[in-house]
């Protein structure tokens, strides 16, 4: 079993998961990362190795795909001997409004950002049980308790996240597991850049810290519930927010 400890993070290309496996990597994890992209994800990982002298595995991985989200478990396990975090960060939107909304728009979203997270939790289980140690840290949005229009698909997803870690929690937590989701508001990535700055102007007004996040804000709390130091929390929906839902 290697000394460091072992974190899964997807969708860390970019935006959030970019800078959760960057703050794990600033801890001294080693990563198994993921995105759609091989040759982007591959370039972060050089780049990770580089600055933090850390083992990353990374791979283009559709986490959608129950059997290839599985395998990229098992080689992640194999690969180091042991796996101690995981990370379900990659999510899509495919917005618009439910009169409108498109079979495919539901079915993409579910899959991706809902499906996924049974997909690679169920996976991880095995090795964490046999470790009785484990920590799973899902990325939900404040949407699933605010609710959004033009977003019903992702707002189900997100909820769907939200219950999944507490049925999760209580299955678990005899096992040594914890289960947590973090919820941002919003948080200056790709996905908020679509909507374009005077959205964002709008959004900052009803923010009471009256600003967007940055991904480093999220990935703080991430990086609090990996450690040993969050060890009595599980089941829980921590908000990374500024204040705009509370
Ligand atoms: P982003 O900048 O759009 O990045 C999304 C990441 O997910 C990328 O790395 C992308 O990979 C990856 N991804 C997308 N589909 C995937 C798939 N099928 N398989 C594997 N990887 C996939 O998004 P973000 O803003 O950082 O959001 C990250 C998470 O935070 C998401 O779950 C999102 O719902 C949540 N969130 C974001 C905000 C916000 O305001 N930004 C607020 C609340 C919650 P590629 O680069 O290869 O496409």
């Amino acid at each position: 079993m290697g000394e460091r400890a072992v974190a899964i993070v997807t969708g860390a290309s970019r935006g959030i998961g970019r800078v959760i496996a960057e703050t794990l990597a600033a801890g001294g994890y080693d990563l198994a990362i993921c995105g759609t992209r091989v040759e982007t994800i591959q370039r972060v990982a050089a780049a990770l190795m580089e600055a933090h002298g850390i083992e990353v595995l990374a791979d283009a991985v559709d986490v959608a795909d129950r059997a290839a989200a599985q395998s990229f478990v098992q080689r992640t396990s194999k690969h180091f001997g042991r796996l101690d975090v995981l990370v379900n960060n990659a999510g899509i939107t495919r917005d618009g409004l439910a009169m409108r909304m498109k079979e495919e728009d539901w079915d993409a979203v579910i899959a991706t950002n809902l499906s996924s997270v049974f997909h690679l939790s169920q996976a991880v289980l095995k090795p964490m049980m046999r470790a009785k140690k484990g920590r799973i840290i899902n990325v939900s949005s404040v949407v699933a308790s605010m609710g959004n229009p033009g977003q019903l698909n992702y707002c189900a997803s997100k909820g769907g996240i939200e219950a999944m870690t507490r049925s999760l929690a209580r299955e678990v937590g005899s096992r040594g597991i914890t289960v947590n989701a973090v919820a941002p508001g919003f948080i200056a990535t790709d996905m908020t850049a679509e909507l374009g700055e005077e959205a964002h102007a709008r959004l900052a007004a009803q923010i009471p810290l009256g600003r967007l996040g940055e991904p480093a804000d999220v990935a703080a709390v991430v990086a609090f519930l990996a450690s040993d130091q969050a060890a009595y929390i599980t089941g829980q929906v921590i908000h990374v927010n500024g204040g705009m839902y509370m």
